[in-house]
């Protein structure tokens, strides 16, 4: 596992090879990311994580401050578990050196779920995933249903403008079914027998909404319950469906999607 501190290096190092699989990552490396590198190594000839907590994704600062960060640790994690070929650590200048303010911008019909709530952040996302994929140029891009707004907008924008392509993969979780995520690590024991808990009333939830004849008066009654159950702030609770992320009167092709903040942290599932 060679790890790479800076471009030149990357692109000496890359050079070399035409089927590059690539695993964005902020760090804080955890099962869910594993899996995605599981699903490269054996698709692709070689395998790129990057770790970089990108600040123009965030839209508050406090969050950005917070969020875990341990290299050395990740980079034990990584290597132990032999399925990475290349670490590429990119400080800030690696990435914005051109200093021109980024043009991308989400249509209105894309400014829903975490968009709505987190202005900025799926911009900066974006345009993050367009630099790394120019500098990378990797064949696939392995990226989880766990963020699937995130994971759609990116497929859409990038199978655009790059050969590229985005492949899914599934929401890793824990032995309670909590999804795995990097934010967990700010959470205590109980917050996550709290979390172990709103997923299983989602479950409950999403079987429900079979029978029911409105779907947002039902799932709106079901985001008061929650938030007066587990005392919860809860930014959104939906019912969209998965190709196009539209409000959905089914279950199927569809899944609910929930971000809400435990213990001032803030979380997002879909099932
Ligand atoms: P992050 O480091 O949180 O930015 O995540 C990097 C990549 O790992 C993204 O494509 C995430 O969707 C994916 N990921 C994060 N958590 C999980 C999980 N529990 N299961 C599967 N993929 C995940």
């Amino acid at each position: 596992m060679k790890i790479i501190l800076n471009n030149t290096s990357l692109f000496e190092s890359l050079r070399p090879f035409n089927d590059l699989g690539f695993v964005p990552t902020m760090g804080g490396i955890h099962k869910g990311h594993l899996s995605l590198i599981n699903k490269s190594n054996k698709i692709c000839k070689k395998t790129v994580v990057s770790i970089f907590v990108n600040p123009k994704q965030f839209n508050n600062k406090k969050d950005l401050k917070s969020y875990p960060r341990n290299i050395k640790k990740d980079l034990k994690i990584l290597k132990k578990c032999k399925k990475v070929d290349f670490v590429y650590l990119p400080k800030f200048n690696d990435i914005y050196k051109d200093k021109k303010k980024s043009k991308i911008t989400l249509p209105k019909k894309d400014k829903i779920l975490c968009a709505k709530f987190r202005k900025g952040h799926f911009e900066g996302v974006l345009d993050v995933m367009n630099k790394l994929t120019k500098i990378i140029n990797p064949q696939k891009i392995f990226m989880g249903e766990k963020d699937f707004q995130q994971l759609y907008l990116v497929k859409k924008k990038l199978e655009r403008i790059f050969k590229t392509k985005v492949i899914p993969c599934k929401t890793i979780r824990d032995k309670n079914n909590v999804a795995l995520s990097s934010r967990n690590l700010l959470l205590n024991k109980s917050n996550l027998v709290i979390a172990a808990k709103i997923y299983k009333k989602l479950i409950g939830i999403k079987k429900n909404i079979q029978n029911k004849k409105n779907i947002p008066n039902f799932l709106n009654y079901q985001k008061k319950e929650l938030k007066n159950n587990y005392k919860i702030k809860i930014d959104y609770l939906e019912l969209r469906n998965i190709n196009n992320l539209k409000i959905s009167c089914t279950n199927k092709n569809s899944r609910l999607f929930i971000a809400y903040y435990l213990n001032n942290v803030r979380l997002i599932d879909n099932l």
